[in-house]
């Protein structure tokens, strides 16, 4: 089993809190076609909120066998093993006899799993898929049949098994330029004053090879640790010098001008393979599509919809990360959403929902969230309603 090789593995099945008659059936682990993934909904930092805590309130409050989930991974990436693999422990219905449940320690309703937990997220879903011989796939809790309404677990899980998670510097909510390209006008002095943190001297001590009178437009001068706040504010870049692009030299190359043969490869020199491997691509495609294509606002806000970049606040820094303006696209999820100010109440929405304004679930739960709405209280509203 190779998630028994884990390193953050603490294997609790002897000690939680279990019932003193009820029992759960063990299916088998060739039956586990399937991973759930879960947040407790209690906040990390609460005393409790680990799996000894989860195994007592499913056993003296809701009076189950034992804990619900297989596996509860905490705060700080430790990941306890509460139940044989093939279990059929209580997290998701009906479908509880083929899932393993996984749940994360925290309420992403308002925090965000820590790194550590992230990490062993994905070690431990590329473990499993290994170990269950029938494993087909990974879902969230409310992706499972008959719980779109459910706020679970409202993190980007498939993002966060695609890679690993980025520590400390590289952290990209928090990330820092080790080095500053000098632009038209720079100075030692215009880029320390820039640069909360930053002192003249700084940079003169880190760039020792380098005379502050003397910076050349583009030259790449060192910020040494003395960075502790913000970027510099991006200034627009300045013009480039003319080379041309991959993408240019390829279409001339199309276009003939770079001849055939040794012609073209002395023609494009160095870049000749970055070249000749573009224009294989465009010759092989009808209609090449642009490197990077950037997507519109509205493209954005259908995404956003559609719950392909999660939730805020979150999704707000994805969205500048990627160099969008996270705030038109959420002004046009709002127009999209028909929830434009004021806000309006959960029985305002509960009647538009009933009304079906909002489309159907998962879809409608989606909708809501993304238009900043609490969809499992306007579900609960729409319940008592019908
Ligand atoms: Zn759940």
């Amino acid at each position: 089993m190779e998630f028994r090789k884990l390193s953050k593995l603490q294997d609790v099945r002897s000690t939680l809190t279990k019932h003193s008659s009820k029992k759960y059936v063990n299916d088998g682990i060739n039956e586990k076609t399937d991973i759930a993934i879960h947040h407790s909904l209690t906040k990390m930092d609460l005393a409790g909120s680990n799996a000894e805590g989860y195994a007592r309130y499913h056993v003296n409050s809701l009076g189950w066998p034992g804990i619900g989930y297989q596996f509860v991974i905490e705060r700080d990436g430790t990941i306890k093993w509460c139940h044989d693999l093939g279990i059929r422990s209580y997290h998701v219905g009906n479908s509880n006899r083929f899932a393993v449940g996984i749940c994360l320690s925290g309420d992403f309703r308002t925090e965000e799993p820590t790194d550590a937990q992230k990490e062993s997220l994905r070690l431990l879903v590329l473990a499993l898929r290994k170990d269950l011989p029938n494993y087909q796939r990974t879902r969230g809790h409310n992706e499972f049949p008959g719980y779109a309404w459910k706020q679970c677990p409202l993190i980007n899980y498939a993002g966060i098994i695609a890679a690993p998670v980025q520590t400390g510097a590289t952290k990209p909510a928090e990330s820092l330029p080790n080095t500053y390209t000098i632009q038209e006008g720079d100075t030692f002095w215009s880029i320390a004053n820039e640069l909360t943190g930053v002192s003249v001297n700084d940079l003169i001590k880190a760039n020792p090879d380098v005379t502050p009178t003397n910076l050349q437009i583009g030259q790449v001068i060192k910020l040494g640790d003395a960075v502790k706040v913000e970027k510099p504010k991006p200034k627009p870049t300045p013009p480039k010098a003319p080379t041309k692009s991959i993408e240019q030299l390829a279409r001339e190359v199309i276009d003939g001008k770079h001849g055939t043969g040794d012609v073209r490869r002395k023609s494009l020199g160095s870049q000749f393979a970055a070249v000749q491997a573009r224009v294989n691509q465009m010759l092989a495609n009808d209609k090449p599509k642009p490197a990077t294509p950037r997507k519109t606002v509205a493209q954005l806000a259908r995404e956003v919809l559609d719950n392909k970049w999660g939730n805020n606040p979150q999704r707000a820094q994805r969205l500048q990360a990627e160099g969008y303006d996270a705030n038109a696209v959420q002004r046009e999820v709002n127009r999209l959403a028909g929830s434009s100010s004021p806000k309006k109440s959960v029985d305002q929405l509960a009647g538009e929902v009933i009304r079906g304004e909002w489309g159907v679930n998962p879809q409608r739960a989606q909708r809501l969230n993304a238009a900043g709405y609490d969809a499992a209280a306007v579900q609960r509203r729409v319940n008592q309603l019908v």
